[in-house]
């Protein structure tokens, strides 16, 4: 998330605490949707067993105030909902980069993702035993809070959230805890890409229930909530696609070697004609030697052909233009981005004397996103 917001002035079990600037605007509106419910809370509460008299809360700034610490109250939940993740990635050895509070609840971030079989899924579950152990406390403390309707109306509210809260957290859908669970135990038995992919699928599929609900029941908190899952889910399931693809693989693991090259000397009428049965926006230029001169374009090259009048000899060392190297021990992460950044579609894999060993381009790249699980993809099966 770019927005920042405040950080709380203290660590909680070394773990840094953010108050998103959203978390901000939303808990005075958290507080008021309370306090002015404080009177349907009283009669619910009543209904399941908490008998509390709604006319002594309803007097100047009661409410507000008992609708004020019931907010509070909730986040400080999912903070230690949060801790809890924190607490137990940390017997992975993951330490946890921040934990951050916003308008949807909160999140804590892992400096990586917790290995090992299942660690995920527990790091995942201690969360909403979190939420339902903190409720079952709550709840278990009422008596003590027998003698004054304010304290009785704010804890049993928090204890049945909270409880809530650990269900709804148990919702099978990436990134919510439910859907780390799944996929962590779907990776039990399955290849972690087909894991990822088929609980990337079930996210889909309960992001849009929970958003068709959330219409129908008009509750648009709920519909929020669903597009974030929606989206987040998505984003999640490639982001953990490309991490799994591309993790400890080199340039060099990857490259296609043998690529067609062309010299300095080939007439650009020759140059054009490549293109015509390869999809390539340019070419590596080597001399003589074997050493990389640079990239040809073949748009350049038209472009030559075009203003060049009459000039029979135009060859291609008119149109050399930089090439963008890459180093064979380079991460193939790194390839990733640069091609993302660069317009050549392709990186010169060079060697430290400027020998050319390979090219690395968009289809080496796809071609480690196969899940190695799955047969060969169709468009070269189907040809003859
Ligand atoms: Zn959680």
């Amino acid at each position: 998330m770019s927005q920042r917001g405040v950080r709380l002035p203290f660590d909680l079990l070394g773990v840094p605490v953010w108050l998103d600037n959203s978390f901000l605007l939303v808990l005075p509106l958290f507080a008021y949707l309370i306090g002015s419910q404080i009177t349907g809370y009283a009669v619910l509460l009543s209904q399941v067993g908490v008998p509390i008299d709604p006319s002594g809360l309803e007097q100047g700034y009661t409410p507000w105030l008992l609708g004020l610490a019931a907010a509070l109250g909730l986040f400080a939940s999912v903070l230690v909902h949060e801790l809890g993740h924190a607490v137990t990635a940390r017997l992975y050895g993951v330490r946890t980069r921040e934990i951050r509070l916003w308008f949807l609840g909160g999140v804590a971030q892992f400096e990586e993702m917790p290995r090992g079989r299942g660690a995920e899924a527990v790091v995942a579950v201690v969360g909403p035993v979190t939420s339902f152990v903190i409720g079952f406390l709550l709840w278990w403390s009422l008596p003590l809070a027998r003698d004054n309707d304010g304290v009785l109306l704010v804890l049993s509210y928090l204890a049945i959230t909270n409880a809530l809260l650990a269900l709804f957290n148990l919702l099978p859908a990436l990134p919510l805890d439910g859907g780390r669970v799944l996929r962590g135990l779907l990776e039990l038995f399955l290849p972690h890409l087909t894991a990822t992919r088929i609980a990337v699928g079930v996210s889909g599929a309960v992001a849009v229930l929970l958003g068709l609900y959330g219409f129908f029941a008009m509750n648009f908190l709920l519909v929020i909530m669903a597009f974030f899952i929606y989206n987040a889910g998505r984003a999640e399931g490639q982001a953990a696609v490309l991490h799994g693809a591309f993790e400890g693989k080199r340039v060099a693991d990857i490259m296609t070697t043998d690529p067609i090259t062309v010299d300095p000397g080939m007439p650009l009428e020759q140059f054009v004609r490549l293109a015509s049965f390869r999809p390539h926006l340019g070419y590596p230029v080597l001399d003589a030697g074997g050493l990389l001169v640079g990239f040809a374009r073949i748009a350049d090259a038209r472009a030559a052909l075009e203003g060049a009048t009459g000039e029979a000899l135009a060859t291609v060392e008119q149109v050399i233009g930089p090439a963008e190297t890459i180093a064979p021990d380079a991460d193939a992460f790194e390839a990733l981005r640069r091609l993302a950044e660069g317009d050549l579609g392709r990186l010169m894999v060079v060697d430290g004397d400027g020998r050319l060993l390979g090219v690395v381009g968009k289809r080496d790249l796809l071609a480690l996103l196969r899940d190695p699980s799955e047969p060969a993809a169709g468009e070269e099966a189907g040809l003859p």
